[in-house]
């Protein structure tokens, strides 16, 4: 009969990796049994495979649906390991299907130490047809595959997509610029999804961190905590940048911002031991994201800035952001730091205009000031 309620783990990417595999292998594990605490899993690889093991099928369920979110994963396959004997596969095969199932069957054998070989088990399993739960037939789209171990038989039937790419923390650490908007956590998954491991900074126009903290932002970084769990918040107040730079003219001000919140972002970096800053920008979406305009933003900034969504549209964005839950979130009306004022900032800022503003405004000393002022919550 059954033995264990298991899942069978496939990453995908990671066979690129030669001799770095193993740490990535490791990586993905502490990374599943981090995101599965709770579960009581088992975890135990394989060559070319994860498996955990469950106590119930409740534990299993709860599992797979977490499982969706982990990057490193390229597919995953709710299980069952019987005995190896004839007998005990096939009784196992009927818990999984219902009289509404047609499935072909397949086998093989990485343990050749059974008295039946993988031809055998099919043949099993036709004479038996009559007392299945469900029909053969060797074209069905529904597949029951067998995979024969010296620990037991393990059935597998539907295979469910992970979302691929590396395991958090196999490709270093960085800095994500969170706004309430739709677009950074976007930017924020798919930094994940490539293995960057994401301690998040956000600038408020709150009074104090703690209200920025209880707001939707709070909602939003545990949507994002499915893929990453336990991330860093830093909160940061925008009061003393505004006042700062009250008097300069408008159309100067996103720009400006952009570069203060860089610098930000590279303090804590540096705290931090991140060698990278994620934005959600995409190229000429609005007028703060011109070529000139970055590159005047991020002058003089030393870590890599990477902005995921460079080419997509708005539209896409949006519906990715649908797609990984955080849309709606998103939308919800918040008190945004950058809306403040700004109808036609300028598309053309010089580096050299960006820094002399900045030390007209004395934004050395405000930096200072507001590093003093930011809290992790
Ligand atoms: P989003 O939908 O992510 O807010 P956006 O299209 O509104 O993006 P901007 O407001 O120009 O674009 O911001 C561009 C990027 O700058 C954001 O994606 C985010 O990474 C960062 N950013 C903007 N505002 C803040 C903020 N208050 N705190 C932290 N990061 C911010
Ligand atoms: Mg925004």
């Amino acid at each position: 009969m059954v033995r264990y309620y298991a899942i069978v783990v496939h990453y995908g990417e990671l066979w690129l990796k030669g001799r770095n595999r193993n740490a990535f292998i490791d990586r993905l594990k502490a990374n599943i049994r981090e995101s599965l605490k709770g579960c009581g899993a088992t975890i135990t690889d394989g060559r070319d495979r994860i498996l955990l093991k469950f106590g119930s099928k409740r534990k299993l369920d709860e599992a797979a649906w977490r499982l969706r979110f982990i990057p490193g994963i390229s597919w995953f396959a709710p299980a069952m390991i019987s005995r190896n004997t004839l007998a005990s596969i096939v009784a196992s095969a009927n818990k999984m299907f219902g009289s509404k199932d047609t499935v072909r069957i397949s086998a093989k054998r990485s343990y050749k130490g059974t008295a039946f070989n993988s031809y055998q088990i099919v043949s099993e399993f036709i004479k038996r047809s009559k007392r299945l739960n469900f029909k053969i037939d060797r074209d069905a789209e529904k597949e029951l595959s067998l995979s024969v171990t010296k620990s037991g038989t393990i059935l597998t039937a539907s295979k469910i997509s992970g979302i691929g790419g590396l395991p958090v923390g196999s490709s270093g650490k960085a800095v994500v610029l969170l706004s309430g908007g739709i677009d950074s956590p976007v930017a924020a998954v798919y930094a994940m999804k490539r293995g960057m491991d994401a301690v998040y900074l956000h600038m408020h126009a709150f009074n104090n961190n703690e209200e920025a903290a209880s707001s939707k932002m709070h909602d939003l970084v545990g949507m994002l905590s499915r893929y990453s769990v336990r991330p860093k918040v830093y909160y940061a107040p925008a009061y003393v940048f505004q006042s700062a730079t009250m008097k300069i003219p408008r159309k100067y001000e996103l720009v400006l911002f952009r570069r203060f919140l860089y610098r930000l972002a590279e303090e804590i970096a540096e705290k931090e031991h991140a060698n990278a800053i994620v934005t959600g920008e995409s190229l000429g979406q609005v007028a703060s994201q011109t070529i000139a305009n970055m590159a005047a933003s991020q002058g003089g900034i030393k870590p890599i800035i990477i902005r995921p969504l460079i080419g997509f549209d708005k539209r896409e964005i949006i519906d990715i952001a649908k797609s990984i839950g955080t849309y709606d979130i998103s939308i919800r009306r918040y008190k945004d730091v950058c809306s403040i004022g700004v109808r036609n900032p300028s598309t053309g800022m010089g580096g050299k205009l960006v820094d002399r503003l900045y030390k007209d405004c004395r934004l050395d000393a405000v930096l200072k000031r507001t590093l003093e002022m930011t809290r992790e919550l």
